[in-house]
């Protein structure tokens, strides 16, 4: 009460006390709550990236894993390390760097040249920005008006799902595949996704085979190579 009576008069009440919902004038609702949710209009947080991160044809699991990779919440050596584990660390993939996140996604040369080839397939310039959770923010969102613009705003979806599964098996199941594999992987996910949504025609999805296989002929495989893929169907 000592405290109360330090406050103005005219935010003290004389009626009794209620529940207020500020977001609704007509008192909490549970749409009212989703839409908050969905917009992410918290102080702070005005910038989330909902329209990237939630596509509709992309599975919820990676979803959710792009969704915490927004706010560099995955477990890379860098976060490991900020919560207090002692780690040698080197990024698996090029076995050459520290890995901490942006390496991983951003700078690592083994992922550069599967990110490189599949900017290349769908004509798009690499993003400027060195930070992924940046990239994620400023990803375009295009109108699906044509079908390889639905790729394109899922490319990065599929690109760090395979890089992270990549560097998952790497560390806990001591296996690893080529650059040219996750980049076929990362290809038929993105094409596996539409189907399984129903937009994507049998043509465009022969035309989608012609430019992987242009981005990186089968001819530059190895047998061990071409045996692998075989195995990975
Ligand atoms: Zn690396």
């Amino acid at each position: 009460m000592q405290k109360l009576s330090l406050l103005p008069n005219d935010l003290i009440s004389a009626g009794p006390a209620k529940i207020m919902w500020k977001p609704c004038s007509r008192g909490f609702s549970v749409k009212s709550m989703y839409n908050i949710l969905i917009q992410a209009k918290f102080p702070g947080d005005i910038d989330f990236p909902e329209r990237v991160i939630w596509q509709p044809v992309v599975p919820m699991k990676v979803k959710a894993f792009m969704w915490i990779l927004s706010y560099k919440g995955i477990l890379t050596h860098d976060n490991l390390m900020k919560r207090g584990w002692k780690l040698a660390s080197m990024c698996v993939l090029c076995r050459a760097a520290v890995e901490d996140i942006n390496h991983l996604f951003v700078h690592c040369p083994f992922s550069c040249r599967v990110w490189n080839l599949l900017l290349n397939m769908v004509e798009m310039g690499s993003p400027l920005e060195d930070d992924i959770a940046t990239i994620i923010k400023g990803w375009p969102v295009a109108k699906p008006n044509a079908w390889i613009d639905r790729f394109k705003s899922v490319l990065l979806h599929a690109f760090t799902w395979e890089i992270w599964k990549e560097r998952s098996a790497r560390v806990f199941r001591d296996t690893s595949r080529p650059m040219q594999i996750i980049f076929y992987k990362t290809c038929r996910s993105l094409a596996s996704w539409m189907a399984a949504s129903g937009v994507l025609t049998e043509q465009n999805r022969q035309e989608w085979l012609v430019r992987m296989f242009q981005a990186y002929p089968p001819r530059q495989l190895n047998d061990r190579t071409l045996q692998l893929e075989a195995g990975e169907s």
